[in-house]
């Protein structure tokens, strides 16, 4: 079995527009082509032509049931009928967590302006989602997206779920202590690359993964994340298969953990 938890239907080459369908199709392809079960699609801060909004990924995604949605949040850019939409989609199980993209954004995750979402998600006991560590853009400031930062949410929201995504890549040792010393914090391994991993990259993640591990101990706050299509899914497996754990704890990385946080039944998959 095998979730991921962190996939994108972004349109990256925004010289040409594909179409939501084409975009889930291709998707749903390369998960069959990879034995993936199960994925969450994570939409944007922003929509335009190449970043479809939650409501459009919600309706696309109707009578798929390998796959499911966390709704991109813009810091600012909401409205009360975004929050009540996204309240509603929440309420009926139509989302599985909320995603927040500091560094692209400026401002940091324990930012007041933020509550009434933390709030929500508090509510309908699903977890928070937040970019970290590099930006793909160089127009993102990272010291927004320091893995560090999550650390003051944690502690002020000890109900709150989160999840830093990439492990905070390259702070991967702070984003280890928090996740350590906080129960509420996981982390994603996705997006540490763009495309396929080169051989002398893997065996540096590789050390970084199992470092992170020796000081946090059994992975049970890591979870298996590609960034599909930044990064490519045969290449993440392979790299998965090189970390030197126990099937058990590789299973908890590849699907049990990201079941239990993300409340995916996997007896319909
Ligand atoms: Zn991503």
């Amino acid at each position: 079995m095998i979730i991921d938890v962190h996939t994108h239907i972004n349109n990256y080459h925004e010289d040409r527009v594909a179409s939501l369908e084409d975009c889930l199709n291709l998707l749903t392809e390369t998960m069959i082509e990879n034995k993936v079960d199960y994925s969450l699609v994570l939409s944007s801060y922003k929509v335009n032509e190449h970043r479809p909004s939650t409501k459009q990924v919600v309706e696309a995604i109707k009578g798929r049931n390998n796959l499911g949605v966390v709704s991109g949040i813009s810091y600012l850019n909401y409205n009360h009928r975004d929050i009540r939409e996204i309240g509603e989609y929440l309420e009926r199980g139509l989302i599985k967590g909320l995603k927040f993209y500091p560094g692209y954004e400026p401002f940091y995750p324990n930012d007041t302006r933020l509550k009434v979402w933390y709030e929500m998600a508090i509510e309908y006991d699903v977890p928070v989602m937040f970019h970290s560590g590099d930006t793909y853009a160089p127009t993102g400031k990272v010291k927004y997206s320091h893995p560090l930062h999550i650390d003051d949410l944690a502690v002020d929201y000890p109900d709150l779920k989160i999840v830093i995504c990439h492990v905070g890549n390259p702070w991967i040792r702070d984003c280890m202590e928090v996740v350590y010393k906080n129960q509420n914090v996981y982390a994603d391994i996705s997006g540490l690359v763009l495309g396929d991993f080169s051989e002398k990259f893997e065996r540096f993640m590789k050390k970084e993964i199992e470092e992170m591990i020796t000081y946090a101990g059994d992975p049970n706050y890591l979870l298996y994340g590609t960034d599909w299509p930044i990064s490519n899914m045969k290449s993440y497996l392979k790299f998965m298969d090189q970390l030197e754990l126990s099937d058990d704890k590789k299973d908890r990385i590849l699907w049990k953990n990201a079941a239990e946080l993300f409340k995916i039944d996997v007896t319909k998959l």
